[in-house]
Order: structure tokens, then sequence, then C-alpha cells
């Protein structure tokens, strides 16, 4: 599989690794990884809303926020988010050149 490779200036070459999932979970909402990605992938929803989860009675009755991805393809894998959250929520992954 060929994965996506950037360059830096000095001609390094590097490989991204884009965003795949938050463990919604062990997020405390804190919003460490909305602020320092340039991005547009996450944004902070209502626990209430989560519905993908709805039979984890004890994630049910957690209080507040929690961090969702809105759009993973607008990931560039700079992986910035990983490096400030401080409940490892947040899984990454090289990606395949689209065909
Ligand atoms: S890897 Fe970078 S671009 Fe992707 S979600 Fe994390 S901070 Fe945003
Ligand atoms: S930095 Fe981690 S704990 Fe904080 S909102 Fe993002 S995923 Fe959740």
């Amino acid at each position: 599989m060929t994965v996506i490779t950037g360059i830096t200036r000095g001609g390094v070459e590097w490989t991204p690794s884009f965003v795949i999932t938050i463990d919604q979970e062990r997020c405390i909402g804190c919003g460490r990884c909305y602020k320092v990605c340039p991005r547009e992938v996450f944004t902070l929803i209502d626990r209430d809303d989560l519905d993908t989860i709805e039979d984890d009675d004890d994630f049910d009755d957690a209080p507040g926020m929690v961090m969702h991805l809105a759009d993973a393809l607008d990931c560039i894998g700079c992986a910035a988010c990983s490096r400030v959250c401080p409940k490892g929520c947040l899984s990454h992954q090289p990606s395949a050149v689209a065909a």
C-alpha cells in the first residue's frame, strides 16, 4: 500500500498520521484538541446527543460535553491533537493514496 507522504521545506519526507477515532468514553471534553487543530475536524457536543453508544449505561451517566469528529476527512495528519490530549483518546493512522 502506498501511503500519503509530505515533504518539509528542508526536503525531508514525512508520513501524516490522520485522526481515525475518538474514544468518547475517555474524553473529558476539555477542548484541547479542538483548539490546537488547524482544520475543521472537531466539534464539541453534549453527551446527551450521542446516539452511537446509548446502550452503555455507565457512559450515559457521564455529564457534560464530549468531542466528536465533525469532518475526519479534513484532517491533514499533523497529530497535534494527540500531543495535547490528556486522556489519550485519539487514534491515528497513515492513509493510502487514492487510486
Ligand atoms: S491530526 Fe492535526 S489536522 Fe488532524 S485532527 Fe489532529 S490536529 Fe487536526
Ligand atoms: S483533548 Fe482529548 S480529552 Fe480533551 S476534548 Fe479532545 S479528545 Fe477529549
